[in-house]
Order: C-alpha cells, then structure tokens, then sequence
C-alpha cells in the first residue's frame, strides 16, 4: 500500500492511498490534478473520503464522482455534494482491505470527523483533516474551544506510531520557531507529513495545555486564563488566532 500526498492550491494535500491497482482519495479540492496522476500510475479510483464541508476539500468531488465512479463517504451532519453515504462515530468504513473508524472531532467545523486505520501496513493511519495539524489545530469556524479541545484530546490518544495526514502544510506556520532541518525539508519541496501522534504530543501546544510550562505561558500572555485545560486551550487558540 503506497500513500502519497498530491499538493493542491496553495497549502492543501489531497492524500491518496493506493495498492498499486485501486486507489483512495481524501478530501479533493479539485479533481484535475487527481485524474493526471491517478492515470500517470494506472491506478482506478475506488473511494472518497471527506472530513468536512468546506470547498477546499470537497470541491473536486462531483467531478471524480462522474469521471470514474468511485463512490463517496463524508460527515453525517455537514452540508455535502450528494449523493453520498454518511458517517458518524462508531461506524467503520472498508476501503482496499482496511477498515477505518469514523472518530467524531468537531472544532473546526460542527460536523467534521476523522478516519483512522488501526491496521494499516506499517503503522496507523489518520485521516483528520482541519483538526490536528503538525504543531497546531484548526481554527474554530463553527465549533467551541472545549469542543476543540475533546477532539485533540480523542485523537491524541491514539497510538504514538500513527501518522497523521492533515490536509494543510501549515507545519512552518505553526512552528515560527521550526528548527533548520524542517526548513530545509520544505526548500527541497519534500512535505512534513505524515506527522506523528508521539511528536504531536511532544511539541503541539494545544495537546500540552496541562502542562506547567504551557500553563505559564498562556497565564502570561492572558492574565485572566485559569490553569483547567480548556481555559488554557482557549487562551492559546486566540493568542495564535492573532499571531504574526
Ligand atoms: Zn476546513
Ligand atoms: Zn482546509
């Protein structure tokens, strides 16, 4: 199984998963640039998968939908192009012989989920969209930091080894002080992810709010933040909403 993340626009990734004949896709915002390299590898599309509403990640796909057939599973309670099968928590998704779980993490949007593969060859697989970026999370279009907060923390208990596969490059933003290598990495166009759930936990913010340091450093930035996570999150949350 070969897993591959096709830029689009500016920032986005449209993940492919693939087992050389049959091919999977997440969230494509455009269906032009997956149709070439779907033909360029010979590869036929089986499934789509969406996270959430917003057009960056669903606006390619009607267009693969006709051109190929493949049949398409989103979020039970987001506006979506139908047709298209819904899914909410404690569900599973088959897909090229691996079962994904539908997790539930609204934040950045009210009804966006995740899907994960604990079996995938390797190690585990996450599909999460505008949820949990390497360094950071999505902004808060729809749902509550609380919200936000029980969503990373659902996904930060997932096993250390899984990949993460957001859906933007938003690593270097999240990370102002990104050391050198991760610099570097971008210069030669190579991208940052899959991340990890380990690394996340090591130097994402928002999944380290109870945390002395982490505490500390929001209390300064915002004298009225008390020390229980979600205030924390929340103080966070708005001091990188304004973030230069
Ligand atoms: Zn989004
Ligand atoms: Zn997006």
């Amino acid at each position: 199984m070969e897993l591959f993340p096709l830029p689009a626009f500016s920032d986005n990734y449209i993940w492919i998963l693939h087992d050389h004949q049959r091919a999977l896709v997440v969230d494509p915002g455009e269906s032009d640039g997956v149709l070439a390299w779907l033909a360029q590898h010979r590869l036929q599309l089986d499934t789509i998968l969406i996270t959430h509403h917003h057009a960056d990640h669903t606006g390619g796909v009607a267009a693969l939908r006709e051109a190929t057939g493949a049949r398409v599973i989103g979020p039970a309670h987001e506006p979506m192009p139908e047709p298209l099968q819904r899914v909410s928590a404690d569900e599973h998704v088959d897909a090229l012989g691996l079962r994904f779980e539908v997790i539930e993490v609204p934040g950045h949007t009210a009804g966006h989920i995740a899907f994960y593969a604990a079996q995938a060859e390797g190690s585990p697989l996450l599909f999460c969209g505008d949820t949990l970026f390497s360094g950071g999370c999505g902004r808060l279009f729809e749902g509550t930091p609380a919200q936000m907060l029980d969503s990373l923390t659902r996904l930060a208990a997932l096993p250390a080894s899984t990949r993460v596969c957001c859906t933007h490059e938003y690593t270097l933003s999240n990370l102002k002080f990104a050391q050198a290598a991760c610099q570097q990495q971008r210069a030669q166009n190579f991208p940052t992810l899959p991340s990890s759930i380990g690394m996340e936990k090591n130097i994402n913010p928002f999944l380290r709010t109870a945390e002395a340091a982490v505490v500390r450093s929001a209390q300064a930035h915002e004298p009225a933040t008390t020390p229980d996570a979600v205030s924390v999150f929340a103080t966070l949350r708005t001091w990188k909403n304004n973030f230069k």
